[in-house]
């Protein structure tokens, strides 16, 4: 009798005897009985005894056959990854995979309608071909290179399925049934060049194609020093070898618009993305694509590092600091990192890219465990870098939380019919709500914070628990009718400016406005086609999209993240700070960017002004290391919430107890109150411990999270997190 192990999606850190009677091999999925269910799992192991008793083990009720088995290359980056971030492996492995590999609903995979030339099609002379036919033509010499779906010809143009009747009727192209993946081959391809290469792109460029096997580049250029034309050489570079090329990207609202930019420099490429806003069956077709080898490049957000790439050769990360590339919950593993680790497995170098590097990545590059390429000046002969100012907000004349200095800026804009962008961090109209008579504050009754005071709505919302009530009219504790809103979000701004410049268009972004899946889309081409004079926005607005026509930044409100408790939100800031500083100004127009402060002299604003990363990033590290923060200690969170406070904090000095006993060379420091410490009725509370290496700090979990395992946990949710971002 042959067993097999099992990885089954549920919350244990083991994998599932079950015997078989057909043959099987790893990676292969399978539907077993579990409990009373019938589970899809994957199988990891074949092995010839089972501890097991006999009369407990149950059968495999049905070996899949409707997908390739997983390789064994994924499997090894998925048990590493269980290993590391100390997650139980069935659920690593089971949340790789696309949801419909994980139900037990078999997969059709539907035949598509594709067309290819005839015979006569194939031997036709082009010079007899009508000149005027230029659709067909194209068309033509696409279906040349290999057979295409209606959705890629109809990429050629809009008119493309007239054009494919003619054909038809024509006898010069006919259509037949076949499976997605098999139609397409994917062996060449062209590229499109756009500009000749600066010496420090080519650079860059030549040092990674000459890398045969493993190296990690980081990439750091400035805003608009042509990061993105490096990537879309290496790239041809690889596809000219037949390899697959992976590029992760930080937010699905850039992948559409990277989608076009890619297909439009390898018009004959098959290029998928892969990100969660794609329909279940479209992203495991997309994946398909990718495991067959068919998809020579694959976009995608953190998720996508999981996809099998057969012919991998090369993996880019962009805007590699950006936090998103983190999971926050479940399996909470950086993808950037797994990107690292994937790419060594492979033996294929990686490219991280950033205009601000993380500080852990550029620490790496700077010992020497990376190699740094630099991009030091914009790409475009004319574009300059803006000029950074500072605001003094003691000293200015200001309106409701708006300087009169960076309102006349605005007004200048206005009149040169130029784009101005106000940036502020905060949604809403004002972050609370305030009695002046008694000092009563909007508090959410569920959560430690405050309810945020949504003007148009007449609401005010927590937007940590989404607890929402209308906006009383009187003080509820004391009646007064005086409520004042303290502070300034996005709405409030965007009506501070409508009341200055009546005549303005302004265009709000955030997560308010953008609810709706088009309206981001609808947005941005309102910006592009200069429909927009100002624009107020959040984060949002901060990343990788290029306004040509914008030449004011002003930022409103930064103070907070300076002296805050979390020790990267300094970095983060900057980084955003740069990021939004680098929308102004990319064209032929100097962009000058006005920071709102009342600390003009702190270092992080002088080093900005001076478009100096290196300083920062020098300043930032040596203070990291003297308080000894990462990069240079290796650190795990354990966070726990529960409904009853005694019963949290009793279970995180439990495990900080057992840590302690363990006695390794490692730090651990007091059970404390996280920075929301109740959200949505729930205490939370956590507990840090560090160590010098990494290797310690693994040494150190493989004792610790076989005990914690046995501690009593009553109804707590509890959650490790190693190499946490969020403090
Ligand atoms: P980044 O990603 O580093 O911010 P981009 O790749 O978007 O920068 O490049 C900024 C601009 O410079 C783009 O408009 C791009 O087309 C242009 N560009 C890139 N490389 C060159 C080059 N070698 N010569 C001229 N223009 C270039
Ligand atoms: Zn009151
Ligand atoms: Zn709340």
């Amino acid at each position: 009798m042959s067993f097999v192990r099992v990885a089954l999606d549920v919350p244990l850190p083991t994998l599932f005897d079950y015997t078989v009677d057909e043959f099987v091999a790893p990676g292969m999925r399978v539907l077993v009985p579990f409990g009373r269910r019938q589970m899809v799992g994957v199988v990891l192991e074949c092995i010839n005894t089972t501890e097991v008793l006999p009369e407990r083990i149950k059968t495999v009720s049905a070996v899949l056959y409707d997908s390739d088995p997983l390789s064994s290359e994924l499997l090894k980056l998925l048990c590493f990854c269980s290993d590391y971030y100390h997650y139980p492996v069935g659920q690593t492995v089971l949340s790789a995979l696309p949801t419909r590999l994980r139900s037990d609903k078999p997969l059709t995979t539907k035949s598509i309608l594709h067309y290819r030339l005839t015979g006569k099609g194939v031997v036709l002379n082009m010079a007899d071909f009508p000149q005027r036919k230029s659709v067909a033509r194209k068309m033509i010499a696409k279906l040349q290179v290999h057979a295409c779906t209606l959705a890629q010809l109809k990429r050629l143009s809009a008119t493309a399925s007239t054009q494919l009747q003619w054909l038809e009727r024509e006898e010069l192209v006919e259509s037949f049934e076949a499976t997605p993946l098999r139609a397409v081959p994917a062996t060449n391809h062209s590229f499109e060049n756009a500009h000749p290469l600066t010496s420090e792109q080519q650079l860059a460029v030549d040092s990674v194609n000459g890398i045969e096997g493993y190296a990690c580049f980081l990439l750091h250029g400035i805003t608009g020093s042509g990061k993105t034309e490096v990537y879309v050489h290496l790239m041809d570079s690889m596809l000219q070898r037949g390899g697959q090329v992976l590029m992760l990207v930080p937010e699905i609202n850039l992948t559409p618009q990277l989608e076009g930019y890619f297909r439009s420099r390898f018009p004959e490429a098959v290029l998928v993305s892969l990100h969660s806003g794609l329909s279940e069956n479209q992203r495991l077709h997309n994946w398909q694509l990718a495991q067959s080898g068919a998809a020579q490049i694959v976009l995608g957000t953190r998720l996508s590092i999981f996809a099998e790439l057969p012919g991998l050769s090369l993996i880019i990360v962009d805007e590699e600091h950006d936090s998103s590339y983190k999971q926050q919950d479940g399996l909470r593993y950086s993808a950037r990192d797994v990107a690292i680790f994937r790419a060594s497995q492979c033996r294929v170098p990686i490219v991280l890219g950033s205009a601000t590097p993380s500080l852990e990545s550029y620490h790496n590059a700077q010992t020497g465990r990376y190699r740094m390429l630099k991009l030091t000046g914009r790409a475009q002969v004319d574009a300059r870098l803006p000029t950074v100012g500072c605001i003094n907000i003691h000293q200015a004349v200001m309106h409701e939380g708006i300087s009169e200095k960076l309102l006349r800026a605005v007004e200048q804009r206005i009149a040169r019919g130029e784009q101005s962008l106000l940036f502020i961090n905060r949604r809403g109209y004002a972050p609370v709500l305030m009695c002046t008579e008694c000092g009563w504050l909007s508090d959410c009754r569920h959560c430690a914070g405050k309810m945020v005071l949504h003007l148009q709505e007449q609401r005010l919302r927590c937007h940590h628990c989404g607890y929402q009530l209308r906006v009383p009219k009187a003080c509820p504790d004391c009646g007064n009718a005086g409520l004042h809103p303290l502070g300034s979000g996005t709405q409030r701004v965007e009506s501070i400016l409508q009341e200055r410049f009546p005549g303005a268009r302004i265009l709000r972004v955030d997560r308010d406005s953008t609810r709706n899946k088009r309206a981001w889309k609808t947005m941005r081409e309102q910006i592009h086609a200069n429909e927009v004079d100002i624009l107020v926005g959040t984060q949002m607005l901060a990343k990788g999209h290029d306004f040509p026509a914008l030449t004011l930044v002003g930022v409103l409100n930064p103070d907070s993240a300076l002296y805050s408790s979390d020790f990267r939100a300094a970095e983060k800031l900057f980084a955003q700070l740069m990021q939004v500083a680098g929308r102004a100004g990319r064209a032929d127009k100097p962009g000058e960017v006005w920071i709102q402060t009342a600390f003009p002299d702190h270092p992080l604003f002088r080093c900005l002004q001076n478009h100096d990363f290196e300083g920062w990033a020098a300043a930032q590290l040596s203070e990291r290391q003297m308080a000894g923060f990462p990069p240079f200690v290796f650190q795990v969170m354990l966070r726990a919430e529960g409904m009853v406070e005694a019963e949290v904090y009793a279970y995180l000095h439990q495990a900080r107890a057992v840590a302690i006993e363990l006695k390794h060379d490692i730090e651990v420091f007091g059970v404390v109150p996280a920075v929301l410490a109740r959200r949505a009725n729930h205490v939370r509370a956590q507990l840090l411990i560090q160590a010098a290496t990494r290797k310690g700090l693994q040494q150190f979990m493989r004792e610790w999270k076989p005990l914690l395992d046995t501690l009593p946990t009553k109804k707590l949710r509890f959650s490790l997190d190693i190499d946490p971002l969020e403090f």
